[in-house]
């Protein structure tokens, strides 16, 4: 190798630019890159709703020995236990040999809603031959995505008596599927001219469900009333349990490798499992056990955290409080010690769209994991702007550990931002900074992210917790 110039070695001191994960590693750790996506995969595919991740990480949880925790039980070192909140989230801990007094808690906190199309209370309807269920969209979509791609209906349905019957159609390659319908070309010139916005209402995302005619001459609403009999067949449910049910329209795709090279996993639902995944199997597999150590799976991020299974419910406050006083510890002081990462998704920088990005300060694919000091928008309004002194903790922890890492903001100044768990849990008095995978295409029905950003964030994980 040719000598290095002074200013070449000065170049590689003094400064700083991101690095390509791939390029980074070893053969070995590239292998265990695409080894360790084979289990992400199929937990995406296992866990398309909150209510089925909450059960897909419980099944994980229970191979790793973990057992249910109920509110009020004592809490001893050694425990490795689960809260299962209402189905549809969860707080898993590991308690830990170290003082939390002294050591506090290290939580990681996800969360596991996404985007979807849910259900009204009175959604059947039948027109012109079609049997359709109205809906009103969850969380940030782009409307017209999510017409004519197949559709999986999931969730539940509370019977009269009390009775809750779980319903899946759409997964199985054997089931049917649903749809969004949307105009021909043809006959879409004014429809073409209108704004991605607006072009597809929020009315029309209306779900075909049906075309069969109940075979009675004297009845009306005869397709309505075929797939009413069919889901009665099926699951014993009437018109009237669409009342109190919560369904939900998710893509029926299955996560996918993409690209020649399969270094990308395509998959609806990335926001926000592709942290979950990391963030439960880091605490299952890491074999440090001295400190304690709390994992959140929470529910209604996309909605703004809200309700009890959200991340602005006293739950997690409760649990703290409930390790520190049967280690007849402070929980004030405990709270105090603990630190967080807030476990999300960041827009990865796509070349296809620049105008919205700030490349020097946008999340790259493959490289790495990413911090995100502050999301916010305009003037980092209600952003969790870490401290810098947090920051710099983390960042030596990734140093020691050999993490690829990398940092953001959402978009460009006054263009991007958004929101995240992160000002909830720090308003508990727990440093909290933002980290996790970059994503092509949030909040798409299919989105993509680099297995290589999923595996520097599971290892960036364990290094917090260890
Ligand atoms: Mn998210
Ligand atoms: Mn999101």
């Amino acid at each position: 190798m040719a000598e290095k110039s002074k200013g070449q070695e000065m170049l590689e001191k003094l400064s700083y630019k991101k690095k390509n994960v791939f390029e980074e590693s070893s053969a070995e750790r590239v292998k265990s890159i695409y080894d360790y996506s084979v289990g992400y995969m199929k937990y995406l595919d296992d866990a398309k709703t909150e209510r089925e991740a909450t059960e897909a990480s419980i099944l994980l949880a229970k191979k790793a020995g973990f057992t249910e925790y109920k509110l009020g039980e004592k809490i001893c070192v050694g425990d490795k236990k689960y809260l299962n909140h209402h189905g549809k989230s969860l707080i898993l801990f590991r308690v830990g040999e170290n003082d939390v007094e002294k050591d506090g808690i290290r939580i990681l906190a996800s969360h596991i809603d996404s985007p979807r199309i849910d259900l009204k209370q009175v959604p059947m309807y039948e027109d012109s031959g079609m049997g359709f269920l109205k809906t009103h969209y969850y969380g940030g979509v782009k409307k017209y995505q999510w017409t004519t791609i197949p559709l999986a209906l999931h969730g539940v349905m509370v019977k009269a008596d009390g009775e809750v019957v779980n319903v899946k159609i759409g997964e199985d390659d054997t089931d049917p599927v649903f749809y969004i319908n949307d105009l021909l070309p043809h006959l879409a010139q004014r429809q073409s001219t209108e704004p991605l916005g607006t072009a597809i209402s929020g009315e029309t995302l209306n779900i075909l469900i049906g075309g069969l005619p109940y075979d009675d001459p004297d009845v009306s609403e005869k397709i309505k009333l075929t797939a009413l009999s069919l889901l009665n067949d099926k699951y014993g449910v009437t018109e009237e349990d669409f009342l109190s049910a919560e369904l939900s329209l998710v893509p029926a795709f299955k996560a996918r490798d993409i690209g020649f090279d399969r270094a990308l996993i395509g998959a609806y639902g990335h926001d926000d499992r592709v942290c979950s995944y990391p963030a439960i199997t880091a605490l299952f597999d890491e074999a440090d056990t001295k400190r304690t150590v709390m994992v959140v799976l929470a529910d209604k991020e996309e909605i703004g955290s809200v309700g009890i299974t959200g991340m602005q419910s006293d739950i997690l406050v409760d649990v703290i409080r409930e390790i520190s006083s049967s280690l007849g510890k402070n929980e004030i002081v405990v709270r105090s010690k603990s630190k967080c990462l807030s476990a999300d998704v960041t827009a990865a920088y796509d070349p296809n769209f620049p105008d919205v990005y700030e490349k020097r300060n946008s999340a790259i694919i493959s490289s790495g994991t990413c911090m995100s000091k502050f999301m916010g928008a305009r003037g980092k309004s209600s952003t969790n702007d870490a401290s810098a002194e947090f920051v710099g903790f983390v960042r030596r922890l990734f140093t020691e550990n050999g993490i690829v890492w990398q940092t953001a903001e959402l978009g460009k100044v006054d263009q991007g931002g958004g929101g995240t768990v992160a000002t909830y849990i720090a308003n508990h008095n727990i440093e909290t900074v933002d980290l996790g995978v970059p994503v092509i295409s949030m909040h798409a029905p299919y989105e993509v992210v680099s297995k290589a950003d999923v595996y520097m964030t599971y290892e960036a994980f364990r290094a917090f917790i260890k």
